[in-house]
């Protein structure tokens, strides 16, 4: 275990952190997370380990992500362990800023990436997208990384964040990384812990169905709109599933699609009790390193 790993909370630490690395001409590699950390987002650090000199995390709950009546208090924030965590995938510096470090009194600027940040997540959770991509924006302005990691997992998330580097400029690059699943296929997320015992052995129906849309397409089915409706009926039977959609989408315009192309994504987004599941799978011949070459 490399014990070095340094911990700032405030942005001038964690600048002058970063700056001393560049200054020896390494390379920055950051995670963003908001902590509660699970093999998702380690394995996010060790893509970011292999990548780069030094590696950055950022361990931050945004409150401008969450809307009234979320789950922005309950939300786990174990930091000791998370940091343990990072201490032990070899992570160099740590941000933890609080919300105050992040929105001074008088914050007024925010970021929105308009189109791709509409349907979908955006219909469902309007004032999501633009919480994290002004976080997003402001953790990359203050950590001048050279390479950032996101998760496949929030695929229209990641979608997003590359759209608004594209648009502004921002000279650091984004990867995505593949989503880490549980042995049943469940998608991992900080969310799961929520979940009570009967709803775990249903959550698995979330990649089921979308993984039998896959195999629907590659056993060449061309009418989507009778798989969506499948993957759907599959999805919510004999579950408690609230449906938010499930469907195939291009993968550049996230426009939903009725017959088959070559860039294509399966999204789906569900609500189990108390707890809102979302994940995702990219229809082949689409892949991580098409979306990463772009
Ligand atoms: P979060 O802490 O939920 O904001 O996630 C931080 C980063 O980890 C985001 O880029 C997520 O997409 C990524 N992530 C979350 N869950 C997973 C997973 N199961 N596999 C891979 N990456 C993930």
């Amino acid at each position: 275990m490399d014990s070095s790993l340094k911990v700032a909370s405030t942005i001038a630490e964690i600048r002058a952190l970063v700056q001393s690395c560049r200054a020896e001409g390494k390379q920055v590699g950051v995670v963003p997370t908001m902590g509660a950390l699970h093999e998702g987002h380690l394995s996010l650090m060790r893509a970011a380990r292999t990548r780069c000199d030094v590696l950055v995390s950022t361990i931050f709950v945004n409150p401008t992500q969450f809307a009234p009546g979320e789950d922005f208090e309950k939300y786990p924030r174990p930091l000791d362990h998370d940091l343990d965590l990072c201490r032990s995938e070899g992570v160099d510096l740590v941000f933890t800023p609080t919300p105050d470090i992040m929105y001074p009194a008088g914050h007024q600027t925010h970021v929105e990436v308009e189109g791709i940040s509409q349907p979908w997540e955006g219909a469902h959770r309007p004032s999501h997208f633009r919480g994290v991509t002004t976080v997003v924006l402001k953790l990359l302005n203050i950590v001048l990384a050279d390479v950032a990691f996101f998760g496949q997992k929030d695929y229209q998330q990641q979608l997003l964040i590359r759209q608004m580097c594209r648009d502004l400029d921002v000279p650091t690059r984004i990867e995505t990384c593949e989503t880490i699943r549980e042995e049943d296929g469940l998608a991992l997320s900080s969310r799961n812990a929520y979940l009570s015992a009967e709803e775990r052995t249903q959550a698995v129906k979330l990649s089921t169905a979308l993984q039998w849309g896959l195999e629907e397409i590659a056993g060449g089915v061309q009418d989507l709109s009778q798989i969506r409706q499948e993957m759907s009926q599959r999805l919510t039977a004999e579950t408690e599933f609230v449906l938010d959609y499930i469907t195939i989408v291009d993968a550049w315009s996230l426009e939903e699609l009725e017959s088959p192309r070559d860039h294509m994504v399966a999204i789906a987004a569900a609500t189990l009790g108390s707890t809102r599941l979302i994940d995702n799978m990219l229809i082949p011949p689409f892949s991580l390193q098409t979306l990463n070459d772009r």
